[in-house]
């Protein structure tokens, strides 16, 4: 296996784009990926204050770190949720990431506002993960407010996405567009936006970037998560269908075209996408 633009051994191979590619070039495609990402779908703007919420996972490491390549002003933000050793060696990693990047880290703690996630555990088992959610965006927001941030970004990823919104369809659930999009503008002078720059990255591209890159990240897990059968399930069609997470995750997104008014077909009367419809168009074919 040959490297595509250099000819050197390859060391990734990307069935999504259908290429091979060494651990010279694959950085740079892969910040060039979500350059053009961030600016077709406008997700931050270069001479925007960017809080960058870090989880010491892959993902969210692999996000702060091409964002500082990519020249944005951007500070970390880790929440210590208060979850047993999984908090501590997350801490752990986000400090060591803020000294490889030289980006400055703050860290809010659960604890100080009376409670933490392994509370919730306790009390209230079925709600942790929610309550969890609850407490980042909260946070979050809240951070981002205050120190004068105008954008929180999360490592989201596309197989996030669309298991998300799989599983949501799915159980017959609304699924509430804010959490599909790239970016959220703010509704209210108290709410900060918020955007997912990987929206169209996938996890195995973000694993490689922090392998390649030697970008810090723990591959821990939060104890309280349940088993991600919807992920699972996006997985494997991915791999039976390699590009289909990307594709679908475009396809959420791509804004709805505009409503034309109906017509009519020319001949038939019937309606029609065009000046003949598809059925009159076959019948002439084939009587001719
Ligand atoms: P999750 O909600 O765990 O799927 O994580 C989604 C995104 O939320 C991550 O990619 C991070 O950007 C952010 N995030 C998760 N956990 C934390 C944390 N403890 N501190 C700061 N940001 C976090
Ligand atoms: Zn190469």
């Amino acid at each position: 296996m040959k490297c595509k633009k250099c000819g050197r051994k390859a060391v990734v191979n990307l069935k999504a784009y259908g290429i091979s590619l060494c651990e010279k070039c694959y950085p740079e495609f892969y910040k060039n990926l979500v350059k053009r990402s961030i600016k077709r779908f406008g997700i931050l703007n270069q001479d925007e204050r960017v809080l960058v919420a870090v989880s010491g996972g892959k993902d969210s490491s692999a996000m702060a770190a091409v964002l500082k390549e990519l020249g944005y002003d951007i500070e970390l933000l880790y929440i210590d949720l208060g979850i047993g050793e999984y908090s501590k060696v997350s801490e752990k990693v986000v400090k060591d990431l803020s000294e490889n990047l030289d980006a400055k880290l703050n860290v809010v703690r659960l604890r100080d506002y009376g409670f933490t996630v392994d509370d919730v555990a306790r009390r209230m088992r079925r709600k942790t993960c929610s309550a969890c959610g609850t407490a980042k965006r909260y946070i979050m927001n809240r951070f981002a407010r205050e120190n004068g941030f105008e954008v929180v970004a999360t490592g989201h990823t596309a197989e996030d996405i669309v298991s998300f919104y799989i599983k949501n369809v799915a159980g017959g659930a609304k699924v509430w567009a804010e959490k599909l999009m790239p970016r959220n503008e703010p509704f209210d002078e108290k709410i900060v936006a918020r955007a997912k720059p990987l929206f169209e990255m996938s996890e195995k591209e973000n694993m490689l970037y922090v392998l390649i890159e030697n970008i810090p990240y723990t591959p821990m897990e939060c104890p309280h998560a349940p088993k991600p059968e919807w992920k699972e399930i996006v997985y494997e069609i991915e791999r039976r269908k390699p590009g289909f997470v990307k594709n679908f995750v475009r396809g959420l997104v791509r804004p709805a075209e505009e409503f034309e008014e109906t017509r009519y077909c020319k001949i038939c009367g019937e309606v029609a996408s065009g000046e003949i419809c598809a059925f009159c168009r076959l019948k002439e074919k084939l009587t001719r």
